[in-house]
């Protein structure tokens, strides 16, 4: 089923927006691969933790001249790969953490796509996704489960005793 999209801009004005940046949001939202809709605002980034002396799988932290460190996470869902750099000794920290993102072929918006779609309307479409996915599992469970039932034969009626009356 195709996402439903705003009919006018997230953001408000028309002016200046055209059908073909609607559609290639439309496009885009209908298309993108679920990992890169579920990682929108919630990468799944290994944690800097050293195991017997070494980072896991998709992170590498690698030394500088000056004795800092450049260190890359990568995101094992969606691909997406972020950098940033401590200082020299130390850990440059807070907001002060500068990331470079190096995002994977589909992962983007269209230019001028963010003007038609938010990122609830992306946090739903992936929901549609995994709803229409769980409820025809669930339907499939509940066939198997009466085909069972049915080749098992009638169910025997527990055999109800009376107590008393006179
Ligand atoms: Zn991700």
């Amino acid at each position: 089923m195709p996402p439903k999209l705003a009919l006018a801009p997230a953001h408000g004005s028309t002016s200046g927006y055209t059908d073909s940046e609607r559609l290639a949001a439309l496009n885009w939202l209908a298309n993108v691969e679920s990992a890169f809709l579920a990682c929108r605002g919630r990468h799944n980034f290994p944690k800097l933790l050293l195991t017997e002396g070494q980072l896991p799988p998709g992170i590498r932290a690698e030394r500088q001249a000056d004795r800092s460190y450049n260190i890359t996470e990568t995101c094992p869902d969606c691909g997406t790969r972020r950098t940033y750099s401590t200082v020299p000794d130390g850990w440059l920290g807070g907001l002060k953490i500068h990331y470079r993102y190096e995002w994977p072929d589909g992962y983007r918006v269209p230019p001028g796509a963010m003007t038609w779609i938010t990122l609830d309307d992306m946090k739903a479409e992936q929901w549609t996704r995994v709803r229409e996915a769980l409820e025809a599992a669930d339907k499939l469970a509940r066939k198997a489960k009466r085909q069972a039932g049915a080749a098992a034969g009638p169910r025997a009626v527990p055999a109800v005793r009376f107590n008393g009356g006179a």
